[in-house]
Protein backbone atom coordinates (compact mmCIF):
# COMPACT_ATOMS: atom_id res chain seq x y z
CA UNK A 1 0.00 0.00 0.00
CA UNK A 2 1.54 3.09 -0.89
CA UNK A 3 2.05 6.47 1.90
CA UNK A 4 -1.58 7.76 2.46
CA UNK A 5 0.11 11.01 3.33
CA UNK A 6 -0.35 13.14 -0.04
CA UNK A 7 -3.83 14.45 -1.25
CA UNK A 8 -3.85 11.75 -4.60
CA UNK A 9 -3.80 8.31 -2.12
CA UNK A 10 -6.04 10.05 -0.01
CA UNK A 11 -8.38 11.04 -2.33
CA UNK A 12 -8.30 7.33 -4.39
CA UNK A 13 -9.14 5.73 -0.59
CA UNK A 14 -11.85 8.00 0.05
CA UNK A 15 -13.11 6.99 -3.59
CA UNK A 16 -12.50 3.51 -3.26
CA UNK A 17 -14.45 3.11 -0.07
CA UNK A 18 -17.20 5.89 -0.91
CA UNK A 19 -16.08 7.75 2.24
CA UNK A 20 -18.14 10.57 3.03
CA UNK A 21 -16.82 12.57 6.26
CA UNK A 22 -18.75 12.92 9.35
CA UNK A 23 -18.26 16.43 10.52
CA UNK A 24 -19.72 15.91 14.33
CA UNK A 25 -16.63 14.01 14.52
CA UNK A 26 -13.69 15.76 13.55
CA UNK A 27 -12.60 14.79 10.45
CA UNK A 28 -9.82 16.65 9.02
CA UNK A 29 -7.38 13.60 7.57
CA UNK A 30 -3.52 15.23 6.98
CA UNK A 31 -2.66 15.38 3.51
CA UNK A 32 0.74 16.47 4.16
CA UNK A 33 4.06 13.77 4.53
CA UNK A 34 6.56 17.15 6.00
CA UNK A 35 4.03 16.86 8.67
CA UNK A 36 3.58 14.09 9.46
CA UNK A 37 7.15 13.37 9.75
CA UNK A 38 7.61 16.01 11.69
CA UNK A 39 4.92 14.43 14.33
CA UNK A 40 6.81 11.25 14.22
CA UNK A 41 9.92 12.89 14.63
CA UNK A 42 8.82 15.01 17.69
CA UNK A 43 7.04 12.02 19.07
CA UNK A 44 10.53 9.99 19.10
CA UNK A 45 9.13 6.73 18.68
CA UNK A 46 11.41 3.70 19.01
CA UNK A 47 11.12 0.10 18.54
CA UNK A 48 10.55 0.11 22.39
CA UNK A 49 7.33 2.07 22.28
CA UNK A 50 3.64 1.04 22.76
CA UNK A 51 1.81 3.60 21.22
CA UNK A 52 -2.00 4.64 21.26
CA UNK A 53 -3.64 6.32 18.54
CA UNK A 54 -6.55 8.47 18.89
CA UNK A 55 -8.35 8.82 15.84
CA UNK A 56 -6.46 6.50 13.01
CA UNK A 57 -9.13 8.06 10.00
CA UNK A 58 -8.29 6.09 7.16
CA UNK A 59 -4.79 5.03 8.82
CA UNK A 60 -2.66 7.82 7.23
CA UNK A 61 -0.09 8.47 10.36
CA UNK A 62 -0.88 4.63 11.85
CA UNK A 63 1.18 3.64 8.62
CA UNK A 64 3.86 5.44 10.09
CA UNK A 65 3.62 4.57 13.80
CA UNK A 66 3.76 0.87 12.29
CA UNK A 67 6.86 1.19 10.84
CA UNK A 68 8.37 3.23 14.26
CA UNK A 69 6.82 1.12 17.47
CA UNK A 70 6.68 -2.29 18.81
CA UNK A 71 2.78 -1.86 18.69
CA UNK A 72 0.51 0.45 18.40
CA UNK A 73 -3.65 0.63 19.03
CA UNK A 74 -5.36 2.72 17.18
CA UNK A 75 -9.13 3.62 18.57
CA UNK A 76 -11.50 4.77 15.84
CA UNK A 77 -14.65 5.95 16.41
CA UNK A 78 -16.59 5.70 13.15
CA UNK A 79 -17.18 2.36 11.91
CA UNK A 80 -17.57 3.37 8.41
CA UNK A 81 -13.65 3.57 8.93
CA UNK A 82 -12.83 -0.03 9.75
CA UNK A 83 -12.85 -1.76 6.03
CA UNK A 84 -10.76 0.94 4.67
CA UNK A 85 -8.42 0.61 7.95
CA UNK A 86 -8.32 -3.10 7.48
CA UNK A 87 -6.94 -2.16 3.63
CA UNK A 88 -4.60 0.65 4.59
CA UNK A 89 -2.75 -1.02 7.66
CA UNK A 90 -2.65 -4.69 6.38
CA UNK A 91 0.73 -4.91 6.04
CA UNK A 92 1.10 -4.56 9.53
CA UNK A 93 1.26 -6.82 12.29
CA UNK A 94 1.90 -4.69 14.92
CA UNK A 95 -1.15 -3.19 15.23
CA UNK A 96 -4.84 -3.42 16.99
CA UNK A 97 -7.55 -1.50 15.62
CA UNK A 98 -10.43 -0.87 18.08
CA UNK A 99 -13.89 0.43 17.10
CA UNK A 100 -14.94 2.82 19.97
CA UNK A 101 -15.17 6.01 21.49
CA UNK A 102 -11.68 7.37 23.00
CA UNK A 103 -13.44 8.96 25.57
CA UNK A 104 -14.87 5.38 27.03
CA UNK A 105 -11.92 3.81 27.05
CA UNK A 106 -9.95 2.40 30.29
CA UNK A 107 -6.19 3.86 29.07
CA UNK A 108 -5.16 2.63 31.91
CA UNK A 109 -6.30 -1.17 31.66
CA UNK A 110 -4.61 -0.26 27.87
CA UNK A 111 -1.22 0.46 29.90
CA UNK A 112 -1.71 -2.74 31.88
CA UNK A 113 -2.44 -5.26 29.21
CA UNK A 114 0.02 -4.18 25.99
CA UNK A 115 2.47 -2.59 28.41
CA UNK A 116 2.88 -3.89 31.45
CA UNK A 117 1.45 -0.75 33.02
CA UNK A 118 5.00 1.11 31.84
CA UNK A 119 4.59 4.85 30.12
CA UNK A 120 2.55 4.90 26.58
CA UNK A 121 3.38 7.47 24.17
CA UNK A 122 -0.34 8.95 23.25
CA UNK A 123 0.04 9.99 19.27
CA UNK A 124 -2.64 12.11 17.45
CA UNK A 125 -4.56 14.15 15.05
CA UNK A 126 -7.20 14.71 17.51
CA UNK A 127 -10.51 15.29 16.62
CA UNK A 128 -10.91 19.39 17.77
CA UNK A 129 -14.21 19.07 19.23
CA UNK A 130 -13.08 17.04 22.45
CA UNK A 131 -9.57 17.85 22.59
CA UNK A 132 -9.50 19.14 26.30
CA UNK A 133 -11.71 15.92 27.80
CA UNK A 134 -9.46 14.28 26.33
CA UNK A 135 -6.13 15.50 27.48
CA UNK A 136 -7.36 15.84 30.86
CA UNK A 137 -9.05 12.21 30.83
CA UNK A 138 -5.45 11.14 30.65
CA UNK A 139 -3.97 13.49 33.03
CA UNK A 140 -6.81 13.04 35.75
CA UNK A 141 -6.88 9.37 35.72
CA UNK A 142 -3.41 8.91 36.17
CA UNK A 143 -2.40 6.87 32.89
CA UNK A 144 0.99 6.13 32.84
CA UNK A 145 2.30 8.65 30.26
CA UNK A 146 5.86 8.93 28.69
CA UNK A 147 4.83 11.79 26.19
CA UNK A 148 1.59 13.10 24.29
CA UNK A 149 2.52 14.47 21.08
CA UNK A 150 -0.73 16.00 19.24
CA UNK A 151 -2.33 18.10 16.51
CA UNK A 152 -4.48 20.66 18.58
CA UNK A 153 -5.85 23.58 16.95
CA UNK A 154 -3.53 26.60 17.42
CA UNK A 155 -5.48 28.44 20.29
CA UNK A 156 -5.59 25.59 22.09
CA UNK A 157 -2.09 24.98 22.11
CA UNK A 158 -1.58 28.84 22.92
CA UNK A 159 -3.07 28.18 25.85
CA UNK A 160 -1.48 25.44 27.20
CA UNK A 161 1.96 27.38 27.36
CA UNK A 162 1.32 30.61 28.38
CA UNK A 163 1.23 31.81 31.95
CA UNK A 164 -0.28 34.32 33.93
CA UNK A 165 -1.26 37.87 32.76
CA UNK A 166 -2.56 36.64 29.32
CA UNK A 167 -5.89 36.38 27.84
CA UNK A 168 -4.99 32.72 26.74
CA UNK A 169 -4.44 31.66 30.29
CA UNK A 170 -6.92 29.56 32.29
CA UNK A 171 -7.93 26.03 33.92
CA UNK A 172 -6.21 24.08 30.63
CA UNK A 173 -3.02 26.02 30.85
CA UNK A 174 -2.24 25.37 34.59
CA UNK A 175 -3.37 21.55 34.46
CA UNK A 176 -1.43 20.84 31.45
CA UNK A 177 1.62 22.74 33.14
CA UNK A 178 1.02 20.57 35.89
CA UNK A 179 1.30 17.57 34.89
CA UNK A 180 3.57 18.20 31.62
CA UNK A 181 6.09 20.50 29.94
CA UNK A 182 4.40 21.85 26.88
CA UNK A 183 6.16 22.68 23.41
CA UNK A 184 5.06 23.72 19.97
CA UNK A 185 6.96 21.32 17.68
CA UNK A 186 5.06 22.86 14.35
CA UNK A 187 2.41 25.16 13.09
CA UNK A 188 0.28 23.61 10.42
CA UNK A 189 -1.85 25.68 7.92
CA UNK A 190 -5.63 24.64 6.77
CA UNK A 191 -3.83 23.44 3.15
CA UNK A 192 -2.38 20.64 5.34
CA UNK A 193 -5.73 18.46 5.77
CA UNK A 194 -8.79 17.32 3.65
CA UNK A 195 -11.01 18.63 4.29
CA UNK A 196 -9.94 22.18 5.21
CA UNK A 197 -10.59 23.32 8.71
CA UNK A 198 -11.58 26.78 9.82
CA UNK A 199 -9.08 27.61 11.91
CA UNK A 200 -5.12 26.89 12.10
CA UNK A 201 -3.56 23.79 13.70
CA UNK A 202 -0.19 23.33 15.86
CA UNK A 203 1.71 19.66 16.93
CA UNK A 204 2.09 20.19 20.65
CA UNK A 205 4.06 18.00 22.36
CA UNK A 206 3.56 17.43 26.19
CA UNK A 207 6.44 15.50 28.41
CA UNK A 208 4.94 14.24 31.61
CA UNK A 209 6.72 15.57 34.73
CA UNK A 210 8.93 12.78 36.48
CA UNK A 211 7.95 14.97 39.36
CA UNK A 212 4.93 17.96 39.31
CA UNK A 213 6.33 20.94 39.50
CA UNK A 214 4.50 22.18 42.80
CA UNK A 215 4.14 19.84 45.75
CA UNK A 216 -0.03 19.68 46.52
CA UNK A 217 -1.74 18.44 49.34
CA UNK A 218 -4.97 17.65 47.39
CA UNK A 219 -4.85 17.67 43.51
CA UNK A 220 -8.65 17.22 43.32
CA UNK A 221 -9.19 20.35 45.41
CA UNK A 222 -6.54 22.67 43.62
CA UNK A 223 -8.05 21.83 40.82
CA UNK A 224 -11.98 22.57 42.15
CA UNK A 225 -10.22 25.99 42.94
CA UNK A 226 -8.94 26.33 39.62
CA UNK A 227 -12.08 25.94 37.76
CA UNK A 228 -14.10 27.70 40.06
CA UNK A 229 -11.87 31.23 39.76
CA UNK A 230 -12.00 30.85 36.03
CA UNK A 231 -15.52 30.41 35.77
CA UNK A 232 -15.97 33.72 36.52
CA UNK A 233 -12.86 35.47 35.21
CA UNK A 234 -13.90 38.94 35.31
CA UNK A 235 -14.57 38.43 39.51
CA UNK A 236 -12.26 38.74 42.01
CA UNK A 237 -10.67 35.13 43.44
CA UNK A 238 -12.71 35.50 45.99
CA UNK A 239 -16.03 36.42 44.50
CA UNK A 240 -15.34 33.84 42.40
CA UNK A 241 -14.91 30.89 44.74
CA UNK A 242 -17.46 32.14 47.55
CA UNK A 243 -19.93 31.83 44.51
CA UNK A 244 -19.19 29.03 43.33
CA UNK A 245 -19.94 26.78 46.63
CA UNK A 246 -16.91 24.83 45.93
CA UNK A 247 -15.54 26.01 49.87
CA UNK A 248 -17.49 26.28 52.79
CA UNK A 249 -15.61 29.43 53.94
CA UNK A 250 -16.50 33.30 54.34
CA UNK A 251 -15.19 35.85 51.87
CA UNK A 252 -13.08 37.03 55.02
CA UNK A 253 -11.51 33.38 55.95
CA UNK A 254 -10.57 33.47 52.23
CA UNK A 255 -8.87 36.43 52.27
CA UNK A 256 -7.41 35.75 55.29
CA UNK A 257 -5.48 32.73 53.09
CA UNK A 258 -4.59 35.39 50.31
CA UNK A 259 -3.10 37.73 53.02
CA UNK A 260 -0.58 34.39 54.42
CA UNK A 261 0.46 34.53 50.72
CA UNK A 262 1.03 38.00 50.89
CA UNK A 263 -1.90 38.64 47.89
CA UNK A 264 -4.40 41.25 47.84
CA UNK A 265 -8.39 40.07 48.45
CA UNK A 266 -8.98 41.91 44.93
CA UNK A 267 -6.71 39.66 43.20
CA UNK A 268 -8.27 38.06 40.38
CA UNK A 269 -7.66 34.32 39.63
CA UNK A 270 -5.93 34.65 36.07
CA UNK A 271 -2.98 36.53 38.02
CA UNK A 272 -2.41 33.65 40.30
CA UNK A 273 0.65 31.06 39.16
CA UNK A 274 0.29 27.55 39.34
CA UNK A 275 2.73 27.50 42.58
CA UNK A 276 0.39 30.41 43.77
CA UNK A 277 -2.52 28.42 43.35
CA UNK A 278 -0.93 25.07 44.91
CA UNK A 279 0.41 26.97 47.98
CA UNK A 280 -3.29 28.53 47.89
CA UNK A 281 -5.26 25.21 47.92
CA UNK A 282 -2.51 23.89 50.12
CA UNK A 283 -3.49 26.43 52.77
CA UNK A 284 -6.86 25.87 52.41
CA UNK A 285 -6.58 22.61 52.81
CA UNK A 286 -5.00 22.77 56.39
CA UNK A 287 -7.91 25.30 57.21
CA UNK A 288 -10.94 23.57 55.93
CA UNK A 289 -11.36 19.98 57.10
CA UNK A 290 -14.86 20.69 55.76
CA UNK A 291 -14.07 20.92 51.94
CA UNK A 292 -16.30 19.08 50.32
N1 LIG B 1 -5.41 10.44 12.19
C1 LIG B 1 -6.14 10.79 10.97
C2 LIG B 1 -5.31 11.74 10.16
O1 LIG B 1 -4.41 12.36 10.73
O2 LIG B 1 -5.55 11.88 8.96
C3 LIG B 1 -7.52 11.38 11.27
C4 LIG B 1 -7.57 12.58 12.19
S1 LIG B 1 -9.14 13.34 12.30
C5 LIG B 1 -8.69 14.99 12.78
C6 LIG B 1 -9.82 12.76 13.84
C7 LIG B 1 -10.21 11.27 13.86
O3 LIG B 1 -10.75 10.97 15.16
C8 LIG B 1 -11.31 10.91 12.87
O4 LIG B 1 -10.96 9.70 12.23
C9 LIG B 1 -12.56 10.68 13.75
O5 LIG B 1 -13.49 9.79 13.21
C10 LIG B 1 -11.92 10.17 15.03
N2 LIG B 1 -12.72 10.40 16.25
C11 LIG B 1 -13.58 11.42 16.50
N3 LIG B 1 -14.11 11.31 17.72
C12 LIG B 1 -13.58 10.18 18.27
C13 LIG B 1 -13.74 9.53 19.54
N4 LIG B 1 -14.56 10.01 20.46
N5 LIG B 1 -13.05 8.40 19.77
C14 LIG B 1 -12.21 7.88 18.81
N6 LIG B 1 -12.02 8.46 17.60
C15 LIG B 1 -12.68 9.60 17.35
Amino acid sequence: MASLGNPQNTIAVLQKYQFRFQKKFGQNFLIDPHVLEKIIAAAGITREDFVLEIGPGIGTMTQYLCEKAREVLAVEIDQALLPILADTLKEYENVEVRNEDILKVDINQVAREKNDGKPIKVVANLPYYITTPIIMGLFESHVPIDSITVMVQKEVAERMQVGPGTKDYGALSLAVQYYARPEVVANVPPNCFLPRPNVGSAVIRLTRHKKTPVQVENEKLMFQIIRASFNQRRKTLINGLYNSGVLLLSKDELAQVLEKLGLSANIRGEALSLEQFAAFSNLIQEKCSICK
